[in-house]
């Protein structure tokens, strides 16, 4: 049975990559959405060299997220949620199925016991064996100069186009992130074009398009209205970190 382990670059999969690096037959992958922060690139290279293991970035062999919206005119949402099914679980399982049998290493902890999300019986959970809680993987991780830099204003990384983040983070990345913002408006202007009509990417702002939210933050206007969340952030997470 081979032996794989899944790195979202997080980090509960961090603390399970440090785990199983001792397992000289483990191997590691990621899954790269084309949409995730140069950190989370930074990150994987450290472990590497920290660790000595090799971590294969996988991605859609055909799109990155970004090139699948704009073609399907359709952005990802709590409700329809392609992005992780498409572009991290498909690349992952169409990584490992040329080395059947095998089994995935999942880093989800002994206190997300119960939250298996979709995944398939292929896969396997050390930390919850190992009874590993939050703050025994931050040790294992901030022992080994391992703990995932995110950008200071994002709580827990994820796609920089994520629809999960808060007001405060999408705000924060209009700020401090022009270009990754100005990317997100080229996606949202670009599907409105091709659709006809004011199609936005996120629920967040629902009023304003992203354009309007970056000069409303240039210009230091941020009292519009927020919708709140209604859905549940805590759903899957086993790839991708949300
Ligand atoms: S981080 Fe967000 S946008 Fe990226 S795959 Fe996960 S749910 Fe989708």
């Amino acid at each position: 049975m081979n032996l794989f382990v899944s790195v979202s670059g997080g980090l509960d999969s961090t603390a399970l990559a440090i785990l199983l690096s001792k397992n000289n037959k483990a191997r590691f992958v990621f899954a790269d959405t084309g949409d995730e922060f140069p950190q989370v690139h930074n990150h994987l290279d450290n472990m590497e060299k920290i660790l000595g293991i090799t971590i294969a970035r996988v991605q859609n062999a055909k799109y990155t997220l970004k090139e699948y919206e704009i073609e399907r005119k359709f952005f990802p949402s709590p409700r329809a949620r392609y992005c992780t099914r498409i572009f991290k679980i498909k690349p992952i399982e169409d990584y490992l199925n040329d080395f059947a049998p095998f089994q995935l290493a999942i880093g989800l902890r002994y206190d997300e016991a119960g939250r298996t999300g979709n995944v398939e019986d292929y896969a396997i959970y050390p930390l919850q064996d190992k009874k590993m809680v939050k703050d025994d993987v931050y040790e294992l991780c901030n022992d080994h100069g391992l703990v995932p830099e995110y950008p200071w204003y994002m709580s827990r990384g994820g796609c920089y186009s994520c629809f999960f983040k808060s007001r405060a983070e999408l705000l924060a990345l209009a700020k401090h992130e022009p270009e990754l913002f100005n990317d997100l408006i080229y996606r949202e202007e670009t599907i409105q074009k091709l659709r006809g009509d004011n199609y936005l990417m996120f629920d967040r702002f629902k009023k304003h398009p992203l354009r309007r939210v970056k000069e409303m933050v240039d210009n230091k206007i941020e009292n519009f209205e927020e919708i709140p969340m209604t859905y549940n952030t805590g759903q899957c997470g086993i790839f991708c970190r949300k």
